[in-house]
C-alpha cells in the first residue's frame, strides 16, 4: 500500500511563473488558499472560516492541475494528489477507507493541500448512480469535508470538466463552496502560455509568437506545450542530417540551433487543439 510519502509529489519546482495567462484565476486562488494557510490569524480575527474546498472547473489541459501544484509549491504545504477514477476503480471496495486514510494523513501532516482530479467520478449525482457502493463513496467524501477543521490547515482543491455532473451536496456551504472556472485561453492567454514554454528555447528572429498565438484558436495550455515541443523537434530534425552524432557536437552548431517560424508552422500541421472545438472562445 502506498504511503503518504509516495503520494506526495515534490512540487517545490512549480511556481506561478510556470502558468501562462490565468492571472485573475491565480489571484483568486491565492486569496482563497494562500492567505488562510499563511495567515490563519486574519480569518480568526475577522470571525470567518477559511474555505475548505475549492472547485476548479473547465476543459482538460487548461492548467487546473498546474495551478494546484503551484499553490502547494508556493505555500510549502504538503501536496497530496489523488485521481477520482483511480480511487473508485483501483481501490474498488476500499474507496471509502482509502479516502479516510488520505484525509487523515493530510491532517497529520498539515498544512496540506489535497488535490482531487476528476472529482466527478467520486461524487456523481447520487440519484443517477445505481450501486450502493458508489452512493457510499459520495457520502464519505461529504462527511470528510464536513470533518475538516475550520482552521484551514487542510484545503481540498478538486478539479472537474463536468461540474454539472456533481452531486449538488458537494458544492454546498462548507464543502466545495468556492468555484473558479479555468477556461480555454484567448489569444493573449495563448501568447502567455507560449512565452512560458519557449522560455528555455533559443528562438530565431523569424519567429513572432504573436503570429503563433493568432493561429492557435481553440488550443489549450497542454496543446500549446505539445506544439512548442514539436517545433523544437523540427529544429533538431533539420540539424541532424549534417551532424555526426557519434562525435561531440561543435559549439558553433549548438549556437546556431534556433527554433524558427518555419519549425512552428510545420509543427502546427501536426498538433491540433484537443479541447472541445465547438466551444466559443473570445479572441
Ligand atoms: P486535466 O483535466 O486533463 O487534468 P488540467 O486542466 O489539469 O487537465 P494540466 O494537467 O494542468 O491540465 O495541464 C497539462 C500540461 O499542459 C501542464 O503540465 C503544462 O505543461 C501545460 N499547461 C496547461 N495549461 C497551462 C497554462 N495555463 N500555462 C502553461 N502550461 C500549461
Amino acid at each position: 500500500r502506498e504511503t503518504l510519502d509516495e503520494l506526495a509529489l515534490h512540487v517545490r519546482d512549480i511556481s506561478y511563473e510556470d502558468i501562462g495567462g490565468l492571472s485573475r484565476e491565480i489571484r483568486e486562488i491565492r486569496e482563497m488558499i494562500e492567505v488562510p494557510l499563511r495567515h490563519p490569524e486574519l480569518f480568526s480575527r475577522l470571525g470567518i472560516n477559511p474555505p475548505r474546498g475549492v472547485l476548479l472547473h473547465g476543459p482538460p489541459g487548461t492548467g487546473k492541475t498546474l495551478i494546484a501544484r503551484a499553490v502547494a509549491g508556493e505555500t510549502d504545504a504538503n501536496f497530496i494528489s489523488i485521481s477520482g477514477p483511480e480511487i473508485v476503480s483501483k481501490f474498488y471496495g476500499e474507496s471509502e477507507q482509502r479516502l479516510r486514510q488520505i484525509f487523515d494523513e493530510a491532517s497529520k501532516a498539515a498544512p496540506s493541500i489535497i488535490f482531487i482530479d476528476e472529482i466527478d467520478s467520486i461524487a456523481p449525482k447520487r440519484e443517477e448512480v445505481s450501486g450502493d457502493l458508489e452512493r457510499r463513496v459520495v457520502a464519505q467524501i461529504l462527511s470528510l469535508m464536513d470533518g475538516l477543521s475550520s482552521r484551514g490547515e487542510v484545503i481540498v482543491i478538486a478539479a472537474t470538466n463536468r461540474p454539472n455532473a456533481l452531486d449538488p451536496a458537494i458544492r454546498r456551504g462548507g464543502r466545495f463552496d468556492r468555484e473558479i472556472e479555468i477556461g480555454i485561453p484567448n489569444r493573449n492567454g495563448r501568447l502567455e502560455v507560449l512565452y512560458v514554454h519557449t522560455r528555455g528555447m533559443p528562438l530565431d528572429e523569424s519567429l513572432d509568437l504573436m503570429e503563433i498565438a493568432d493561429s492557435t484558436h481553440g488550443f489549450v495550455g497542454a496543446d500549446l506545450y505539445a506544439l512548442c515541443k514539436e517545433a523544437a523537434m523540427r529544429t533538431l530534425e533539420r540539424a541532424l542530417p549534417d551532424l555526426d552524432v557519434k562525435e561531440d557536437i561543435p559549439l558553433d552548431v549548438l549556437d546556431n540551433l534556433n527554433v524558427t517560424r518555419e519549425d512552428f508552422l510545420s509543427a502546427l500541421k501536426k498538433i491540433e487543439p484537443s479541447a472541445m472545438r465547438e466551444v466559443f472562445v473570445e479572441v
